[in-house]
């Protein structure tokens, strides 16, 4: 250990010296004095609860050093529904309600799906959306972030892997000695955390599959494209940029694959810590630049359960229709469900139970493993006129012969009992639909209004009210599924529809509850109960260019 920490003071040194030099080579006029500028990082998916244990465990302490010692002060935020970076981004860089309802979802009146991962579809989604106004970050740069938030230079945004952000590559190739610089650096410690994980597959052979996913992710995400984002962002800095959003994707990366306590996803911490740091001391040599820092998270993670490891290796999407969604227009062929369910949709519709055995077991693993090849995305699934969309700990199901969303009434009509019975089925928490009257909660069976929620599933939550207003923003959003289901709170504990132990997208305390850490002698709106009241904060950053 001791060897590998001196080298890092190494890294250090030469890092403050090579800062130094590049900022005597400047490029371009000189930054205006007088203004102050925007920094924010953001540390995808950390839940307030678990920073104030990271901070107590001393896994950050240069940010414990900042809230203790330096003026700036720790801000709880609660950031609505859904828990989700697109749609906290959305509402804080453009001070807008977003329709985001999750991470994959259907848009009915565009009849086609948006995914964000899938190029093209963030910018279409910002396009529309932003409605004109201006981000927080137009003129500046942003870094793994869902939007640009009209930044010209935008290197891993979501938005751009269309376009692949023009600007951004030009400027982080020019600034040829921090690229080298990063390359240098990202391959000794690469070459570090392989030499590490090989000696710990040798102790424990057992762990080495998965230890190389964590391997991957930490040798990618961790330390090349976290050093690619410090370091290009310093340059910023140095260039008096007007504002710079960057986004650290390592700790919610790791959570998702170990969920968000594992020691795996708290060890990230410890280097995001350090990236802070250094971001930082840049800030406190350009002081003529004003830059005023703040960190802050979009969102929890629930510890889940995936779902097909309680159904023996059947997703939620297959489950539903074998189960449930009788597709429109077919006839029923007679229930095979337990008896006393109500939903005696056609069980063997379409595709399933129709093909001989062998055939169907390969559609079955074709649909299940490799949906591009039967022209489907990830995790969906239609039959008849019913998508199914399967996000995180959320589902979508999308009744298509409407284009309106379809209320609880309209759903009994089509599938008599449907909401009740699903939301009494193994792995389902959450079902909400839509009334004339606002959203209801069936959950375990029974039926809950927003003002009844403390009686239910979110018996003993302090922030009751925000959950409720939540629930109903969600609902409120053309885009949700008529019946938007969510593993959270189901009988099992926490479930996610999708592989992955950490999953958020819910209304469960850890996913609501994040945080702002603002700068000295700013002062944030107390508490903060949407990403929505960041914007006029961050905007006026924008006033005074
Ligand atoms: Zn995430």
């Amino acid at each position: 250990m001791k060897p590998l920490m001196s080298l890092d003071d190494v890294f250090l040194r030469i890092q403050s010296w090579l800062d130094r030099l590049v900022r005597r080579l400047r490029l371009g006029r000189a930054p205006a004095r007088g203004r102050k500028r925007l920094l924010i990082v953001q540390i995808d998916g950390l839940s307030r609860a678990v920073l104030e244990r990271a901070l107590a465990q001393g896994r950050m302490p240069f940010l414990r050093r900042l809230i203790e010692r330096g003026g700036h002060r720790l801000v709880p935020m609660s950031v609505g529904l859904p828990t989700s970076t697109p749609a906290f981004q959305m509402a804080a860089m453009y001070g807008v309600r977003p329709d985001i309802p999750g991470f994959h979802y259907h848009d009915k009146r565009r009849r086609s799906d948006v995914y964000f991962p899938r190029a093209g579809d963030a910018a279409w989604v910002e396009e529309h959306q932003a409605a004109g106004r201006r981000g927080i970050v137009a003129g500046g740069s942003t870094y793994g972030c869902v939007f640009t938030g009209g930044a010209v230079n935008n290197l891993f945004s979501f938005a751009m892997l269309k376009r692949p952000t023009g600007a951004g590559l030009a400027q982080t190739a020019a600034s040829a000695v921090v690229l080298f610089w990063v390359i240098v650096k990202s391959t000794v410690v690469s070459a570090i955390a392989i030499g590490r994980a090989l000696l710990s597959f040798v102790a424990d052979p057992l762990e080495a599959p998965r230890g190389w996913k964590l391997l991957a992710i930490k040798v990618g995400v961790s330390v090349w494209v976290r050093e690619l984002f410090t370091l290009s962002a310093s340059r910023d800095l140095y260039n008096g940029v007007p504002a710079v959003y960057l986004n650290y994707l390592d700790y919610d990366i790791i959570s998702h694959a170990y969920g968000p306590r594992d020691r795996r996803a708290l060890r990230a911490l410890r280097s995001l810590d350090r990236s802070i740091q250094q971001l930082m001391r840049t800030a406190r040599r350009v002081p003529e630049c004003g830059y005023d820092v703040y960190v802050l998270s979009d969102h929890g993670q629930a510890h889940c359960i995936p779902f097909d490891r309680l159904t023996g290796g059947r997703r939620i999407e297959r489950m539903l229709f074998e189960d449930f969604l009788n597709p429109a227009g077919a006839h029923e062929v007679g229930p095979t469900r337990p008896q006393g369910r109500r939903v005696a949709a056609g069980i063997k519709a379409i595709r399933t139970g129709r093909a001989p055995g062998a055939i169907q077991r390969f559609m079955n693993y074709l649909e299940d493993d490799f949906p591009w090849l039967l022209g489907e995305l990830k995790e969906a699934r239609e039959q008849g006129s019913v998508r199914v969309i399967a996000a995180g700990p959320n589902a979508f199901v999308y009744f298509l012969d409407h284009t309106e969303p379809l209320d609880l009434d309209a759903i009994e009509a089509r599938f008599p009992g449907l909401p009740d019975e699903l939301s009494r089925t193994q792995g389902i928490g959450l079902v909400l639909v839509r009334t004339a009257a606002g959203p209801v909660c069936f959950w375990r069976g029974k039926r809950y209004r927003m003002e009844e929620l403390g009686e239910g599933p979110f018996a003993g939550r302090a922030d009751l009210a925000l959950v409720a207003e939540g629930i109903g923003d969600l609902m409120a959003m053309p885009s949700a599924g008529d019946l938007v289901l969510y593993g959270l709170e189901a009988a099992a504990g926490h479930v996610s529809y999708v592989a992955e132990i950490g999953a958020h997208a819910g209304p469960t305390a850890d996913e609501m509850q994040a945080f702002v850490v603002t700068p000295p002698h700013v002062t944030l709106p107390e508490p903060l109960t949407h990403p929505l009241e960041l914007y006029p904060e961050f905007a006026r950053y924008q006033e005074a260019a």
